[in-house]
């Protein structure tokens, strides 16, 4: 493929659009035509995505957040074409060495008591399983949420989920949610009630525009949760595996789920793979029933094998400790372009790389992320909140690359300034 002609690949690009537009998703090609998107990716690596034409680009968006250890890692890669070729899905019948031993880990890693585990292969299924394991243990219905969350799109996740424009052509979703604003401890209060089977919330919302909890929110939550009967679920599918500059983000608050959910980074960038890790306690409701909960394709052994090194890569490597330096060292330099574009940028925050830069206006972040894309730089704004714009590159991002992410924001940033100041006159 790498000999093709560019005319070749040209024909490649316009045939793959124009798929799009005939088989795909028309409105998402528009978008991504008009975002000037418009070419092919290709290949990976570390923090770079090249396309068709051997062009680089750095991928702040990454997946949204799926690169943890940067693309194509090549331990993460090795082990999977190895058992690729071996026993890539499971006969579901004997047992499996690779999901005993990835489980194993997990328990070994996350916070607490948190012991056992269920293998999916995305977000919504872990959120999925999260909500069911809730109601099978505490035999009640309710769930509580935060506006502005987001737990992925079916129909469970969606109907946690804090924004309507999403929800809304959908209904009716699932009976008994209840979305409260983050950060409120006196609503979350209020809404937890002796029906409430659990508190779901990510400890910092992502596509809600990467929103901190404040010092005490997430022990307040943890709490009432305690104090009602509820279980806390935290969702970390965005936040976990090192992210936010500690493997788990609800470590920086010392806090402790009852229910982990687990996604995005968990299969090193290479394979899909999904997981919810909770307690032996609340565990023993699967014991009547072993398959009241059960997923053909989760727990696959390419996926788990995809896990385990990943595992190991973040720990030997030390990515958490890796992302909290360069997420600092970024969000000081974002603070400081604040400060020079005070018209443009309300506010910078994040933890770790997981950062959020928050415009006064969804159209300029819109033009922020096409200018950024002319220079070569992915970024995309936030689904619950189009005023931000995230940059959650891999953690395995050099500090090259990042000030090359910063020079291209600063002339972005001019770019969006000359076109405001146009069309204000
Ligand atoms: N939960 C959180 C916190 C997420 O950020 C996402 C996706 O962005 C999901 C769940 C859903 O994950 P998936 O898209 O893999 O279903």
């Amino acid at each position: 493929m790498e000999n093709l002609s560019v005319e070749e690949k040209r024909r490649i690009v316009e045939e793959t659009i124009e798929k799009y537009m005939k088989y795909l998703n028309p409105g998402l090609a528009r978008l991504y035509k008009f975002a000037n998107l418009t070419t092919v990716e290709w290949r990976g690596e570390g923090a770079k995505v090249f396309d068709i034409f051997g062009e680089a680009y750095i991928d702040c968006i990454g997946g949204f957040g799926v690169f943890n250890v940067g693309r194509n890692h090549p331990r993460v890669v090795e082990r999977v074409i190895e058992q690729l070729q071996r026993l890539p899905l499971s006969s579901r019948t004997l047992f499996n060495k690779h999901q005993a031993d990835l489980a194993e880990m997990l328990a070994a890693i996350t916070p607490g008591n948190l012991q056992y585990s269920f293998f999916c292969n995305s977000g919504a299924e872990a959120v999925e399983g999260a909500l069911k394991l809730a109601r099978l243990y505490t035999k009640r219905k309710k769930f509580v949420s935060a506006l502005g969350g987001f737990h992925g799109k079916t129909f469970g996740a969606l109907s946690v989920s804090g924004r309507d424009v999403y929800k809304k052509p959908f209904e009716p979703l699932l009976p008994g949610t209840e979305q409260v604003p983050f950060n409120d401890l006196k609503a979350m209060e209020r809404a937890v009630d002796e029906d409430t089977a659990a508190v779901i919330l990510e400890p910092i919302q992502g596509e809600g525009g990467v929103i901190l909890p404040s010092s005490e929110y997430l022990k307040g939550v943890r709490e009432i949760c305690t104090r009602k009967g509820a279980l806390l679920i935290l969702d970390e599918v965005q936040t976990g595996l090192g992210r936010t500059g500690k493997m788990f983000a609800c470590e920086h608050y010392g806090v402790v789920p009852d229910i982990l959910t687990l996604a995005k980074g968990l299969g090193g960038g290479v394979v899909p793979l999904g997981a919810f890790v909770s307690t032996a306690e609340i565990w023993q409701v699967f014991e009547d029933n072993p398959l009241i909960h059960s997923s053909t394709m989760g727990g696959n052994p390419l996926s788990c094998v995809a896990g385990i090194e990943t595992l190991k890569v973040l720990q030997e490597e030390d990515i958490p400790a890796q992302a909290a330096a360069k997420g600092a060292y970024l969000l000081e330099k974002l603070e400081e372009l604040q400060r020079e574009f005070p018209e443009i940028i309300q506010e910078v925050r994040g933890l770790g790389l997981l950062i959020g830069v928050e415009l006064f206006d969804a159209d300029a972040a819109s033009l922020l992320a096409m200018e950024m894309a002319q220079r070569k730089v992915l970024v995309a704004y936030t689904l619950n909140n189009p005023r931000v714009i995230r940059l959650e590159p891999p953690l395995t991002i050099t500090r090259e690359e990042i000030d090359t992410v910063l020079s291209a924001l600063y002339d972005a940033l001019r770019g969006v300034q000359a076109i405001v100041q146009e069309v204000r006159g």
